[in-house]
C-alpha cells in the first residue's frame, strides 16, 4: 500500500483542525472545504498542525532513545495489558476505531495494529513531527498524524477507544470525539515506577516521591471507572539501556546529568496503572 493511500480509509473520520469542515484528498494531500491544506509526508504521516511546536526535551534524540528502550522490551508487560484491554473492547464490533493520543514514537499503536483484526482502524497522533518521523517507520497501516491534543482533527463521536499512555490528556476533547459507550484507556506511572532511578537521583530532584492520586481523581470526575489494573515488573538493566532511559525519562529532564551517578543502578522497576473508563 502506498503510504498516502492508507489515509483514504479514514477520511470520513477527519475534520479540519482550523474550521471543523470535512476533509477530502487533493494532489497528495488533504484539503478542507475552506481550502485549508495539509501535506502528507512521503514518510507516511500527515501534518495537521498549522505551525510546528517543539516541547523542550522532546526532540529527535529523545524519541530515538525511547524507541530503542521500548524495543528492548522494558515496557512489554504494560503494552501487553494495553493490547489485551483494547482487544477485549474491540471483539465482535465492526468498524472499531482506536486513537492513540500523544503516541510519541508509536510503540503502542504499532503493536495494537499488529495484533488486532485487520478491520480495526488505528489512528495515532503526536504534536511532535520528530515523533511521527520515527513512528512512520512502522510497517503497520497506522494512520500517523501530527496534531494538537487541544484540537484533535477527528469528528465528534467518531472514536471507539482512546489510548492515553504516559502523556497528558485533554478530557474535553476526549469526551467530544468518543462514540457513546466508547472507552478511554489511560496509563499512568505507578508509585514504584523508576524507583531505583529516583533513589539514585534523589539529591538532585525537587519532588522526591511520586503520587498519581491527583491524576486519578481528575480521571474519575469525567469518566466512570470500569477497571483499574496495576502492572509491574522489576528487571536487570545494563549501562547502555540506562543511558537511553536517562535521556527519555521526564523525571530527569531538569537534572544536570553530569552530576548524576547511576553506577549503583543495576535493576529497574517499570510500573503502571492501566485505567479504563467510559464517559459519565
Ligand atoms: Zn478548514
Amino acid at each position: 500500500m502506498e503510504k498516502i493511500d492508507k489515509f483514504y480509509e479514514i477520511k470520513h473520520l477527519l475534520q479540519c483542525p482550523r474550521c471543523g469542515k470535512k476533509i477530502r484528498f487533493h494532489s497528495g494531500g488533504l484539503v478542507c472545504k475552506k481550502e485549508h491544506r495539509f501535506d502528507i509526508a512521503a514518510k507516511g504521516y500527515v501534518n495537521l498542525l498549522q505551525e510546528t511546536k517543539t516541547l523542550k526535551g522532546y526532540d529527535k534524540a529523545f524519541f530515538a532513545s525511547r524507541y530503542r528502550f521500548l524495543q528492548a522490551g522494558y515496557y512489554r508487560h504494560i503494552m501487553e495489558e494495553v493490547v489485551q484491554t483494547v482487544e477485549q473492547f474491540a471483539r465482535g464490533k465492526s468498524d472499531f476505531v482506536v486513537l492513540d493520543a500523544g503516541c510519541g514514537e508509536g510503540y503502542y499503536a504499532d503493536q495494537i495494529s499488529r495484533r488486532l483484526d485487520r478491520d480495526v482502524q488505528v489512528l495515532a497522533f503526536d504534536i511532535s513531527a520528530d515523533a511521527m518521523k520515527q513512528a512512520a517507520k512502522s510497517l503497520q497501516p497506522v494512520k500517523w498524524m501530527v496534531a494538537d491534543i487541544t484540537n484533535i482533527p477527528v469528528k465528534d463521536q467518531s472514536i471507539d477507544c482512546i489510548l492515553d499512555v504516559f502523556t497528558p490528556a485533554n478530557y474535553k476533547e476526549f469526551v467530544r470525539i468518543l462514540k457513546p459507550g466508547g472507552v478511554l484507556v489511560k496509563v499512568v506511572p505507578g508509585a514504584a515506577h523508576m524507583g531505583q532511578l529516583r533513589e539514585a537521583a534523589a539529591p538532585l530532584l525537587r519532588n522526591k516521591s511520586y503520587t498519581n492520586e491527583e491524576v486519578l481523581d481528575y480521571f474519575e470526575k469525567t469518566f466512570e471507572p470500569v477497571r483499574r489494573t496495576l502492572v509491574s515488573r522489576t528487571m536487570p538493566i545494563g549501562q547502555e539501556h540506562l543511558a537511553d532511559l536517562v535521556r527519555m525519562t521526564p523525571l530527569l529532564f531538569d537534572v544536570e546529568q553530569r552530576k548524576l551517578d547511576l553506577r549503583g543502578v543495576d535493576e529497574i522497576t517499570v510500573e503502571a496503572e492501566v485505567l479504563v473508563g467510559t464517559v459519565r
